[in-house]
């Protein structure tokens, strides 16, 4: 049996071309067939991922085949099952993903929910500025307008298509849309100096060496201006570091994310203006983020 293309066997059932799928899956080495195949089902069925079941004894119908033969074969290709789906999860938000944005990770989650904590114990005024510096699907500053009703916000991105799809989740968020700005720029370049109270940024960090080793579903499909952080991982941190000095009304947050074993380093590219509030691990206990206080008397 050709494992590669369903559409030259006659099925049974659904669930019987859905075991036949995750075996395939499997055979070639995709993490979470099963999950994937039922995630892959559902979109393809146009259907919610619980309702599954109540499927599985129908008859596969030909569009149905179509649909779920050609994301198994992307799935094969170590297409990521984000891209295929084209949408996923961030806190409680869905949002559109695309090939040219950085899939939102849970790690980055975790980020966000420190942040939330490190602003509410340092803020007296709830309305204040923010921006989120690479903002791809947008999670990061729509989590962070939906989480401070009173804020303003800026979604920063220097690539086109990353502002393009932040722009359709802000769309899906509309009631967040008044509050919130898309703004092409490279890191901080294009806002004044005392300009902002609260900067966030999951950066590109990945040393630029270490990109081209990375799994086929992030260096094949995900775009490296999103991961490539140049020498160590460490040029656009670093770049981040001295614009926020800048742009940051003094007693600002910033909040970034970063990659394990860049802790120390990162430690040492701070200035004197730089209080540390939080060093942050992630729920694999690697290291994951810092949340610093910009003092410019110091
Ligand atoms: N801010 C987005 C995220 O956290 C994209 C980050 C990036 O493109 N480096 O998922």
């Amino acid at each position: 049996m050709c494992l590669k293309n369903f559409k030259i066997k006659k099925w049974n059932s659904i669930k019987e071309l859905l075991n036949a799928a995750v075996q395939v899956l499997e055979k070639a080495n995709i993490d979470d067939a099963k999950q994937n195949v039922n995630q892959m089902a559902s979109k393809a069925l146009n259907i919610s991922y619980t309702q599954l079941p109540l499927h599985w004894q129908k008859t596969v119908s030909d569009s149905f085949l179509n649909d779920f033969d050609s994301m198994i074969n992307r799935r094969l290709a170590h297409e990521p099952l984000q891209y295929i789906l084209g949408e996923w999860c961030f806190l409680d938000f869905e949002v559109y993903v695309d090939k040219g944005v950085l899939i939102p990770r849970p790690e980055t989650e975790d980020v966000f929910l420190a942040a939330e904590k490190a602003i509410k114990a340092n803020f007296i005024r709830l309305d204040f500025h923010f921006a989120d510096i690479g903002t791809g699907t947008g999670v990061l500053g729509l989590a962070m307008a939906k989480y401070f009703p009173e804020s303003i916000g800026y979604l920063v991105d220097v690539s086109d298509k990353a502002l393009e799809i932040a722009k359709s989740n802000l769309q899906k968020y509309s009631e967040l849309k008044s509050r919130l700005n898309l703004i092409k720029s490279d890191l901080l370049e294009a806002f004044k100096s005392d300009s902002l109270d609260v900067i966030i940024s999951n950066p590109p960090y990945i040393d630029s060496e270490e990109v081209k080793s990375l799994m086929p579903e992030v260096v094949d499909y995900e775009p490296h201006l999103a991961l490539d952080g140049g020498r160590n991982g460490l040029e656009l941190i670093d770049k981040l570091l001295k614009q926020a000095e800048i742009v940051l009304r003094n007693k600002g947050l910033l909040i970034f994310e970063h990659g394990h074993g860049q802790r120390n380093e990162i430690k040492k590219l701070l200035s004197s203006c730089w209080e540390i509030l939080k060093e942050g691990n992630d729920f694999a206990k690697k290291e994951r983020f810092f949340i610093l206080k910009l003092l410019k008397d110091n």
